[in-house]
């Protein structure tokens, strides 16, 4: 085991929990891509919360326990984080929790739409699509995550479950996480008001646009 991607996934773990989009009794996973490898690192304990360094295991992307415990409760979800990491070269971090809003979503088996800029600005523009129910590990969970992932769209909900979010590194997974889960919980809130609003769709590119100005430029300093 390499302690820089076994602490990694635990430091992953610790700040999906400090974002706060994750369900109270912390239920999730997280796992890192081995750079060049065909392995991944994945946190085998039942919750993120206080996740010890030692449950981390060592997963081949064909699904075989290389290192470490893992108890068939989790064992059933490490083939979302492989799926995505066959399909998907560029994806290097995969998470996914019941963070409780989004998980609303997925309960009514509704998909997110843009109603916060943010979503636009992060790669969300078309919203987060639902994948249909499946018993969570089956072929067939798996296969409709598969039809529901969205060329460019880092996440989907998982009908009746939960959050799935896959992108290029840790920090992007975390905030989209973050940032599913804000709209998800604007647009609960909004219901009570007239409902939420899309982002109309003609200034999503705009949103995104804007986003890609300021990250170009540096900290303003007076
Ligand atoms: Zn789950």
């Amino acid at each position: 085991m390499d302690n820089d991607l076994l602490n990694q996934v635990v430091d992953i773990a610790c700040r999906v929990v400090a974002s706060g989009a994750i369900s109270a009794n912390g239920h999730g996973n997280v796992s890192v891509r081995v750079p060049g490898a065909d392995e991944m690192y994945f946190t085998a304990a039942p919750s993120l919360r206080n996740h010890p360094a030692s449950a981390v295991v060592r997963v081949g992307l064909d699904g075989t326990l290389r290192e470490g415990d893992l108890p068939p409760i989790q064992g059933a979800v490490v083939a979302m984080h492989t799926a995505m990491y066959a399909d998907q070269p560029d994806v290097s971090c995969v998470l996914h929790t019941h963070s409780p809003y989004a998980t609303a979503f997925a309960v009514a088996n509704r998909p997110i739409a843009c109603w916060i800029e943010a979503l636009a600005m992060f790669g969300l523009a078309s919203g987060v699509p639902v994948a249909a129910y499946g018993p969570r590990g089956s072929e067939q969970a798996i296969a409709n995550i598969r039809a529901a992932v969205t060329p460019g769209v880092p996440a989907v909900l998982l009908a009746n479950h939960g959050v799935l979010v896959f992108h290029r590194t840790p920090e992007l997974a975390i905030m989209t996480g973050g940032i599913i889960e804000e709209a998800a919980q604007a647009s609960i809130n909004a219901a009570n008001i007239g409902g939420p609003v899309e982002v109309p769709e003609e200034l999503r590119a705009a949103a995104l646009q804007r986003a890609m100005t300021f990250d170009a430029k540096a900290t303003a300093r007076a």
